[in-house]
């Protein structure tokens, strides 16, 4: 009769049989030590991250792939995937040529017979000797069975329901399937640290349980359940380490800076608008946290264009009106510099002194604005990491406001609060998925401006080829010669900025000759003197210049509504946040907008590179680019997780998790003083990280 384990209704073949004590040590043990890896081999696990047996364990699949309908081979009928078991009762070889080996095999059931179809697998005609018991996978043409995968003498379940892992073309999905079932022999040696109680009250399997469902499911349910088991101890332990983290700040005294008065009434009168409901409800958290003596730890998000300056803004006005001081801290020089000039007038209206500090000023000016910081003359200071030098002195700063800050390192990050404790509000106009946010940086609460400025239309991406980047310039053209402005931005050259700088110079100079005859074009990059660059940035938006050919410097904060159009060349080079960002130059006012994407033919272009412009010609909304990135680069990789220093996340499925993310909060909650095997974790992922005081 057939062997069972078909469609998931039966147990597995085989479960792991337990062993009185785990042994972790086992788990270090390299791959070469199973049976089945040499030297080559193991060569090639190394290249997918394998090296030991603890990693085939976290070795996750990718995906499973469903059990296939069982038929008796007289029922065959179709193209239909399908499955047959029979034994074999001959087989043969034929080379038709230098390239091809065709391995038949006559399978019979009770049914009736079938040849089974191999091709390039000769070797395996050694193992189908007559009266060999197999179950095949495939599907059936020109009446014979092609065969997509099989089990010999009812080992294996290739035909069920089965893990697909992230494979390579060296290791093939079988193989990697293979072994992680001898992997599975050690599923019992890895601890399990969770409290006891914990799993019983989250009515959580075994971890050892887990990984065995992981690995062999016999349903997607089952496998589910085992995954979450294991993305349940990730995040819990995250979420543990985070926690300590922020009761650590809560230690810290910040001051407490009260109610809004006069002068935040005087900004509201001052902005030409009024601030939409988003910005409304941010502005009240931020109040909220400015009335306690615990330091602010607040991650204001929102996508590009959404309107966080006018925020930010607010936030360092409270520390003004206190008569202490805040600080607005950007990533670069440019967007330091362009942040200056934004809220120059702004703060001039309302009469309040601000001063730049870069280490790009000259000695002198540098000398001056960190006297004027010293001294509290300068009530709001707008800088780089420049402003959090050991050099610079603060009379009193109560609030700062860090933009971009995924750009900044945990180092930087940690200086800022470097003998001193002041409210801290974080901008990023990388929204990440709250669930991620919550992850990440599950010490910080999020506000989020999830909704830009009413009368905004979206900016219409289009994606063009090279060979038709000329009908993206005549466009362009038309839009300069109607009064608008417009930003092409040149192709990424990573080795220096001197070389980018020098391709962007020349570039511009031959648009200026050819594609932008007759209209004012200047170019702007990171090597030019600040001076210089702050000059162009001033007459860009003054409309004393038509169009801005730049590298990725206006990346970040450039705010000209009157540009309405920005190519991207090579654009299959840059990153999609970084895309979305520079695509956020535009779209600012209430004219429609333009995106252009110039990239190589689509078929020279990589998978994620053309994943990654889809998406963007797709939406314009930054949360589901943030979502599509992380389909495209997989959790492991996101920025923030990298930048934080944790170490990636296995199991977990940011996505579908959230539910989960929460129950890992709350336990987490009640575990702050708990001390026990999960310490082992905690410290392994927050090692480099510094969570413990
Ligand atoms: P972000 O920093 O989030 O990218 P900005 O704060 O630079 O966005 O705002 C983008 C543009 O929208 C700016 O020109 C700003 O003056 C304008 N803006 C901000 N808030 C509002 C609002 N409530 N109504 C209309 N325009 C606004
Ligand atoms: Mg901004």
């Amino acid at each position: 009769m057939l062997p069972n384990g078909f469609a998931g209704l039966d147990p597995p073949p085989e479960w792991p049989r337990p062993r009185s004590a785990p042994r972790p040590e086992a788990l270090d043990r390299t791959l070469d030590t199973l049976s089945s890896v040499g030297p080559s081999l193991k060569g090639k696990l190394a290249k997918l991250g394998l090296r030991t047996i603890g990693d085939l364990l976290r070795h996750r699949p990718r995906r499973y792939e469903a059990a296939a309908p069982e038929r008796r081979i007289s029922d065959l009928f179709g193209s239909e995937e399908c499955a047959i078991a029979g034994e074999v009762r001959r087989t043969s070889v034929r080379r038709p040529n230098r390239r091809l080996a065709i391995l038949k095999a006559r399978v019979a059931d009770e049914s009736g017979e079938i040849d089974a179809v191999w091709f390039n697998q000769v070797w395996l005609a050694d193992k189908l000797q007559p009266g060999t018991h197999v179950r095949l996978r495939g599907q059936l043409r020109r009446n014979e069975f092609n065969v997509r995968s099989y089990d010999l003498n009812g080992v294996g379940a290739t035909a069920d329901y089965a893990p697909v892992y992230p494979a390579s073309e060296e290791v093939p999905p079988k193989k990697l399937r293979e072994l992680a079932g001898q992997g599975l022999e050690h599923a019992r040696d890895l601890p399990d640290p969770l409290p006891a109680e914990v799993k019983e009250r989250e009515a959580l399997p075994l971890r050892s349980d887990a990984l065995v469902a992981l690995h062999r499911p016999r349903s997607q349910e089952e496998a589910e359940r085992g995954r979450r088991r294991l993305a349940f101890d990730e995040l819990l332990v995250l979420q543990l380490g985070l926690q300590r983290r922020g009761r650590e700040r809560e230690e810290a005294v910040a001051a407490a800076l009260g109610d809004p008065r006069e002068l935040l009434a005087r900004y509201r009168e001052a902005l030409p608008f009024d601030l939409t409901p988003h910005q409304e409800r941010a502005i009240a958290e931020i109040d909220a946290d400015l009335a306690g003596t615990v330091p602010m730890q607040r991650l204001l998000q929102g996508d590009v264009g959404s309107g966080k300056t006018v925020v930010a803004l607010y936030a360092l006005l409270r520390a003004v009106e206190k008569g202490r001081q805040g600080a607005l801290m950007a990533p670069t020089e440019t967007l330091a510099e362009q942040h200056a000039l934004t809220v120059e007038d702004l703060l001039a209206e309302v009469g309040v002194r601000s001063v730049l500090l870069t280490s790009a000023l000259p000695a002198k000016e540098h000398a001056a604005a960190r006297a004027a910081i010293a001294s509290g003359e300068a009530q709001i200071a707008i800088g780089t990491h420049a402003l959090i030098q050991p050099e610079v002195e603060w009379a009193d700063l109560a609030v700062a406001v860090v933009d971009e800050q995924h750009r900044f390192g945990v180092e930087q990050r940690r200086a800022l609060a470097e003998g001193r404790s002041p409210h801290v509000l974080h901008m990023t106009a990388t929204p990440i998925p709250r669930t991620l946010a919550l992850t990440v940086y599950g010490d910080l609460s999020v506000s989020e401006i999830a909704k830009p400025p009413a009368g905004r239309k979206p900016i219409v991406t289009s994606w063009v080829t090279e060979e038709r980047s000329a009908e993206a310039y005549t466009r362009l053209r038309a839009h300069l010669e109607a009064g608008r402005q417009a930003y092409v931005i040149c192709p990424l050259i990573t080795e220096s900025q001197t070389m980018e700088a020098r391709a962007a110079e020349q570039e511009a100079e031959r648009l200026a000759r050819a594609e932008l005859k007759g209209l004012r074009v200047a170019c702007l990059h990171g090597k030019l003197p600040p001076r210089e660059r702050r000059e162009l940035m001033r007459r860009f938006k003054a409309r004393e210049l038509d169009a801005l050919v730049a590298t990725t410097v206006i990346e970040v904060g450039v705010d000209v509504p009157n540009a309405t159009i920005i190519i991207v060349q090579e654009a299959d080079r840059f990153g999609l946040a970084q895309l979305h960002q520079l695509r956020g130059r535009v779209g600012r006012g209430s004219e429609q907008s333009y995106c252009l994407l110039v990239s190589r033919p689509k078929e020279e272009l990589t998978d994620s590179a053309r994943a990654r412009l889809e998406a963007l010609v797709a939406t314009n909304d930054g949360f589901e680019l943030a979502e599509a990135d992380l389909e495209i680069r997989g959790e492991g990789q996101l920025l923030g997780t990298r930048q934080s220093g944790l170490s990636d996340l296995a199991f977990t499925r940011l996505r579908a998790d959230r539910a989960l993310l929460e129950r890992a909060r709350e336990v987490a909650a009640g575990l702050l003083d708990y001390e026990g095997p999960l310490e082992d974790d905690v410290e392994r992922m927050f090692g480099d990280a510094d969570v413990s005081a």
